[in-house]
C-alpha cells in the first residue's frame, strides 16, 4: 500500500487512513511504502499508528529520505526520526527518494553504516534511470542496492526498455509507483479503448490498470487507497489474468517502448 498524501487531512480522514492500513494488513497486504516527504512526516505517523498491534515480522516497511538528507550524518538523523514516527526499530528497505547533489558513494556509505547498526535490513533508490543504476553499481558497495522504485503504469512504459531488463540481470527488485497515475487518475487521461477492454472482462478500469502492472510477476506495485471498497477491488486485481489477445490489444493502445526515453517521474 502506498501512502503519498496520507495524514494531510482532518482528524476523521486521518482515522480512516489508519483503519484502511490496518484493514490492508489484516487482509493480506505485506508491504507499506512511505517517505519522510509525505506530509513532512505525517504519513509515517499514520503508518506508525496503524502497525502498532501487528507482528512486525509479518510485513515489510519501506521509507525514503530526501536527496538533501543523503550524507551519512543526515541519513542517520532522518532515519531515526522516521523510525520514531513509525513506531518501529527497523525498516526493511530505505530508499533515496530521488537523485540529488550528494555523491552516490557518500550516500551508499551512510546506508551501509545504518544497515550495519541493524536500523535497516536493506536499501535502494527511487526515480533512477538505467544510467543512474550503472553509476551506482560502480561505487563501493553500490551493488548492494536491492530495490529501485520508478513510475510504472499502462501509459508510462519507458522502464520496460532497459530498466526492467537491467534490474532483472542484476537482481534489483523493481517497485512501480502510481499504477493509477496518482491521485484521482488525473495524470493518465486514458484512451476510451482501455475502458472497452475492462468492460469486456467485467472488471473496473482500476482493476485492469493494477492487474496489468503486475501481469508478469516481476513488479511490486504499491497502489494507494483510503477506501475499503477500492482496497477490495485492488486486492482482486492480483487474481486477474490477461489472454495474449487482450495484452496485444493493450499494446496497440499503449505501445511498448522501442527506444530509450527519458525517465518519467511524478
Ligand atoms: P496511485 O496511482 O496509487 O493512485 C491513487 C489514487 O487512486 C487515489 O486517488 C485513490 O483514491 C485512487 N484509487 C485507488 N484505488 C482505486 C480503485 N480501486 N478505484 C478507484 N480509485 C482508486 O497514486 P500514488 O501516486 O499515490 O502512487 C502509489 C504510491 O506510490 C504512493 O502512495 C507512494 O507510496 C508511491 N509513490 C512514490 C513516488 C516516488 O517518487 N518514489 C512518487 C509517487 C508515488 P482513494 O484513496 O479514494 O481510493
Amino acid at each position: 500500500m502506498g501512502t503519498w498524501r496520507v495524514g494531510e487531512g482532518d482528524l476523521l480522514r486521518t482515522q480512516k487512513e489508519v483503519e484502511i492500513l490496518k484493514y490492508g494488513l489484516q487482509n493480506g497486504i505485506n508491504v507499506i511504502d512511505t517517505a519522510e516527504m509525505y506530509g513532512e512526516g505525517k504519513a509515517e505517523t499514520v503508518v506508525g499508528r496503524a502497525i502498532k498491534n501487528f507482528d512486525r515480522d509479518s510485513f515489510q516497511l519501506i521509507s525514503k529520505f530526501y536527496p538533501y538528507h543523503a550524507t551519512p550524518k543526515l541519513i542517520k538523523d532522518s532515519l531515526e526520526k522516521s523510525l520514531k514516527r513509525l513506531n518501529t526499530d527497523y525498516l526493511d528497505v530505505y530508499l533515496l527518494h530521488w537523485r540529488g547533489d550528494t555523491p552516490l558513494a557518500e550516500t551508499v556509505q551512510g546506508l551501509e553504516a545504518v544497515k550495519k547498526e541493524g536500523l535497516i535490513k536493506s536499501w535502494g533508490v527511487s526515480n533512477f534511470s538505467t544510467s543512474d543504476l550503472e553509476e551506482l553499481a560502480s561505487v563501493p558497495d553500490g551493488e548492494n542496492c536491492q530495490v529501485n522504485q520508478d513510475l510504472y503504469n499502462l501509459t508510462s512504459r519507458g522502464v520496460e526498455y532497459s530498466i526492467l531488463p537491467y534490474q532483472k540481470k542484476h537482481n534489483i527488485d523493481f517497485m512501480g509507483y502510481s499504477p493509477f497515475g496518482s491521485d484521482g487518475n488525473e495524470y493518465l487521461n486514458l484512451k476510451d479503448e482501455v475502458g472497452e477492454v475492462a468492460a469486456q472482462k467485467h472488471i473496473s478500469i482500476f482493476e485492469l490498470l493494477l492487474a496489468w502492472v503486475i501481469r508478469n510477476n516481476n513488479v511490486l506495485s504499491i497502489p494507494k487507497t483510503s477506501s475499503v471498497d477500492h482496497f477490495a477491488m485492488n486486492l482482486h486485481a492480483a487474481d486477474i489474468e490477461f489472454t495474449p489477445d487482450e495484452l496485444e490489444l493493450l499494446d496497440k493502445i499503449y505501445p511498448k517502448p522501442t527506444e530509450e526515453t527519458p525517465l518519467d517521474t511524478i
